[in-house]
């Protein structure tokens, strides 16, 4: 691929209505964006209403994004790898309610974070819960893809591992509606180095073998407040945290990512504009 083609952008807001997200994002000069297509903090949602898709549609076209351009995140709420049955459900509901939300917008994946065992089950048995919830939403919804994020390991959330993200993929039925999202502060955070060019090959070379580019659907592009292997999830904007500039370099450069979505969720949307215009002034600079 032409990396100058790349499609890179950051997780916009959009207060208002998810109309409001393309038009944040043509503002700050995105290719790319994320979004929250309810209230991430609430399990209900309101319906999206025809004038608010159509408008939705009509600001897509106006910032030429295409549908894998966007990679809308899911509700904070949501465990599908929770260890009582009752909420799981609930989980679920709410996955699946995200799932047809993308679906209406024209949308092809839902990013999420796995799920948590919350100390009442073991890691293993979690893992065979996320890919069951996966398999009974994708069962339930057509079309959108549910794409994985590795996480930081903060308390009990699974997707810390590359091994945990494959084994979930390996038991979810349809493979062509399963991929990953990896972001930057949680691969370092769970103790992936990316630092020099020789940890980020050799963190990059094992996410090929273990879980492999071809489920790559989008990447999250943040600086590290805490440190390698912390486990503690906290971004920072891109140079001033512990990963430095480089790991972005070797980002923009690396073949193996194709023409995916690379959003920024570093703590400082006023800088974004300049973050985003880094980014791109980086492609050929490795
Ligand atoms: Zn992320
Ligand atoms: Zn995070």
């Amino acid at each position: 691929m032409n990396l100058e083609m790349r499609r890179i952008g950051a997780h916009v807001s959009a207060a208002g209505g998810v109309q409001n997200a393309p038009l944040n994002a043509i503002e700050i000069g995105a290719k790319a964006f994320a979004l929250f297509t309810k209230n991430q903090r609430q399990w209900k949602s309101k319906v999206l209403t025809t004038e608010g898709i159509d408008a939705f549609l009509e600001n897509m076209e106006k910032g030429g994004f295409r549908p894998e351009d966007v990679l809308p995140h899911d509700s904070y709420l949501i465990n599908l790898g929770h260890p009582e049955p009752e909420a799981r459900q609930k989980s679920l509901d709410a996955f699946i309610d995200e799932l047809q939300r993308c679906k209406q917008l024209g949308l092809c994946y839902l990013n999420f974070h796995p799920g948590s065992h919350l100390r009442k089950i073991d890691e293993e048995t979690c893992l065979d819960l996320i890919a069951e919830s996966i398999n009974r939403a994708l069962e339930a919804t057509s079309d959108v893809t549910a794409v994985i994020e590795n996480t930081s390991g903060q308390g009990s959330n699974l997707g810390y591992r590359f091994e945990h993200l494959a084994h979930i993929i390996d038991k979810v039925d349809d493979k062509s509606r399963i991929a990953v999202c990896l972001d930057t502060c949680h691969t370092f955070t769970a103790g992936y180095d990316l630092r020099t060019r020789e940890t980020y090959d050799e963190t990059m070379n094992a996410f090929e073998s273990i879980v492999g580019f071809d489920y790559l659907k989008g990447m999250h592009i943040n600086d590290s407040k805490p440190k390698l292997g912390s486990r503690v999830d906290r971004h920072h904007s891109l140079g001033k945290g512990e990963l430095g500039l480089d790991p972005f370099r070797f980002v923009v450069n690396d073949e193996r990512i194709k023409d995916i979505p690379l959003v920024l969720e570093t703590i400082e949307p006023a800088i974004w504009p300049e973050e985003i215009q880094m980014l791109y002034g980086m492609i050929g600079t490795s």
